[in-house]
């Protein structure tokens, strides 16, 4: 077996994506004991760190290990109980994602959806909300499936209001586009490393309200072997899964350090690593970086005479979809990027596959020369295929951007 020499890639798809340097260095750091009160030391500053990342006071802000949907089937699992309605606005593919994990929580799940492409008024969704009366609401706020960008600062005061659990799979958007936990009223927001906080997958925070700990502590079984007299079962029914029982994980991430799963060390460092590196930029002026270098790329795109795909009132700042130019093979296209320039850019899912491919900007790719290499090598291979453009355009149409005309 050869060493591990992985060939020296430019992400430019919609994540993953490459880690900043800083992040991949933390990954290597060495382990300590789990009890060490270093470590339990590390974990508090997560928890810390983390409530400045989602905009948030909910002492509940810690790590779930795993990948992205870790963070929503643990949100999810923990709150549902069989039978219950769960409302789940569906624009895109992750959408379909939180219908079928509510589904295995055995939930009652009820869907709206909006055509790919496009994203709900909050009337819609009060609308939907008044006639199923659910327990739980279940959005996505950005979906890279379609790039589309849900607003959601009307949703949380609309389910205050009906007394509705509001819940947010901000994976895609969060430190790319702007997102508020307290003011928005969220009950319980999920997210992962490997969009613009730039970091590998493998790690979800989240943040949960008191409102959401409140419901999900009615729930708490602890294990046998390690449950003391002073443990008081809750009356609720039991949570379907032990990996990714809440109240279970608060504990062990709480004062009492009761045991539950063994943390993932590697990747709480990279996640803190992650939220320290958007913190010294600043949440603002990352989201402000994430917003420029996704106007350039947007540009160079039309300026290669290719039509952005969707609403694009409405486009995340940090990935665009276009559409496959007539008479070229959008996989092709792709696979000579990958294998002649080393740029990865992504395909599409559902309704899109073969039509559109998407183009991120994001995290540590947000910069300037990732977006004008992806655009001018993407402009010599449509070229060659026979795409009609005007040369030098795209690369042209960027600078405007970066010059402050765009
Ligand atoms: C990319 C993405 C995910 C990724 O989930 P993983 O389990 O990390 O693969 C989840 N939700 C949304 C909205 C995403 O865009």
């Amino acid at each position: 077996m050869k060493h591990l020499t992985p060939p020296p890639r430019l992400l430019m798809g919609p994540g993953p994506i490459n880690c900043y340097p800083r992040v991949l260095s933390a990954m290597s750091t060495q382990l300590i004991g789990q009890y060490d009160p270093v470590m339990t030391g590390y974990m508090n500053e997560v928890m810390s760190l983390y409530r400045d990342v989602f905009v948030t006071k909910n002492q509940a802000t810690l790590l779930i290990d795993g990948t992205s949907r870790a963070g929503i089937e643990a949100v999810l699992v923990s709150c549902i109980e069989p039978a219950d309605k769960v409302l789940v606005p569906i624009f895109g593919r992750f959408g379909h994602l939180l219908k079928e994990i509510a589904e295995r929580a055995g939930a009652d799940v009820h869907c709206i959806e909006a055509t790919w492409g496009e994203v709900f008024e909050p009337e819609q969704i009060e609308d939907a909300i008044k006639r199923v009366q659910p327990k739980v609401l279940a959005l996505v706020q950005g979906d890279t499936s379609t790039t589309m960008l849900q607003p959601l600062e009307h949703i949380g005061e609309i389910c205050r209001r009906h007394d509705v659990i509001f819940y947010s799979d901000a994976t895609a958007s969060i430190g790319g586009n702007p997102f508020e936990t307290d003011k928005w009223q969220l009950d319980a927001v999920s997210v992962g490393l490997q969009k613009c906080l730039g970091g590998p997958s493998g790690s979800a925070p989240i943040t949960l309200s008191e409102r959401y700990v409140e419901l999900v502590r009615g729930r708490q079984h602890i294990e046998a072997g390690i449950k003391a007299e002073h443990h008081n079962p809750g009356s609720g029914s039991r949570i379907r899964s032990n990996y990714f029982d809440i109240p279970m994980i608060l504990d062990y991430w709480g004062e009492e350090r009761l045991n539950h799963h063994t943390e993932a060390t590697s990747m709480l460092y990279c996640a803190r690593e992650c939220a320290i590196n958007l913190l010294e930029e600043g949440v603002d002026d990352s989201i402000a970086r994430h917003e420029l270098h996704g106007n350039a790329m947007l540009a160079g795109i039309q300026g290669m005479n290719l039509k952005p795909f969707g609403d694009l009132k409405h486009k995340m700042n940090n990935v665009v979809g276009v559409y496959i130019p007539d008479g070229v093979d959008g996989e092709q296209i792709r696979q000579q990027l990958l294998l002649d320039f080393n740029i990865e850019i992504g395909t599409s899912f559902g309704p899109l596959h073969g039509k559109i491919w998407r183009i991120g900007t994001m995290g540590y790719n947000a910069r300037q020369d990732t977006v004008l290499h992806t655009l001018q090598s993407l402009e010599t291979l449509l070229r060659r295929a026979g795409h009609t453009l005007q040369p030098g355009q795209a690369i042209d149409s960027a600078f405007t951007v970066y010059n402050g005309k765009g």
